[in-house]
């Protein structure tokens, strides 16, 4: 069996899970597209600690950790089964690669992961766990967290990244199309990650245009690093690029 591909997912507002649109579309038939893996690792934007910690709850509640959004959003749930197991071989697997992390008995999934998770997987019959971001210890951690779980990709586990192409929600508008600034960005992710050039990414802060008008704050871009550093190659394609709310492109990224 060939190993299970890393992917990151862009995924805008919560909305997404119940407005049609080209991002909503396109996941809705990516899961079939990846295959079926054995449970899912989710590193989403939403979950931010102090130090890495792993989720190993038995029943994962759905968190709709977002506000002023319409009531049936509210309702919806991924009441997917959790996967402590498998958060102890991820602690194990982190701990062999010099982090330390933490089991964690309080989270579930936030919305970072179960909205693109309810369109890509909507039977909810899969083991989902989550894995939280430190944005404080910047780019390089992160990819070092997806390097170290790699060798879960071998044994089934989809190791998903769930942020943003570009994220800054005080240039959000009506446009169809993303403004220069935007676009400029996710061209340059796309040779970049293209290219296996895993440096330019973790650099991308100074290398990357107009990086921090895309991401005035970084953890919707972490993700991608989890996702980037779980390639064996280090190269990865772009499967989905649209934009949503004037500005947020929705870029989606396949890593085998
Ligand atoms: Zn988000």
């Amino acid at each position: 069996m060939s190993a299970f591909p890393a992917v990151f997912v862009s995924h805008g507002a919560p909305t997404l899970a119940l407005e049609d649109g080209a991002a909503h579309q396109f996941l809705r038939g990516f899961g079939e597209t990846l295959g079926r893996p054995r449970a899912i690792l989710v590193a989403s934007a939403h979950w931010l600690t102090p130090a890495p910690s792993v989720c190993a709850v038995e029943t994962p509640k759905t968190i709709h950790d977002f506000g002023g959004f319409p009531r049936a959003l509210y309702q919806l749930s991924y009441p997917a089964p959790g996967a402590p197991e498998l958060a102890e071989q991820v602690i194990e697997l982190l701990a062999a690669a010099g982090i330390v992390a933490v089991p964690d008995q309080e989270w579930g999934l936030d919305h970072g992961a179960w909205v693109p998770l309810m369109l890509m997987y909507p039977a909810t019959d899969i083991p989902v766990l989550q894995i939280a971001l430190q944005p404080q210890l910047g780019a390089q951690h992160h990819f070092a967290l997806g390097r170290a779980l790699a060798a879960l990709r071998e044994d089934g586990v989809l190791i998903l990244g769930s942020g943003g192409a570009t994220h800054n929600l005080r240039e959000l508008g009506p446009s169809a199309l993303p403004p220069a600034w935007a676009r400029d960005f996710s061209d340059w992710l796309n040779e970049k990650i293209g290219n296996g050039d895993t440096d330019a990414l973790i650099h991308y802060r100074t290398l990357a245009p107009q990086a921090a008008r895309n991401h005035p704050t970084e953890e919707h871009f972490l993700p991608l690093l989890v996702a980037a550093g779980a390639a064996t190659t280090g190269r990865g394609r772009r499967v989905h690029t649209s934009t949503t709310y004037g500005s947020l492109m929705m870029d989606n990224y396949v890593f085998d």
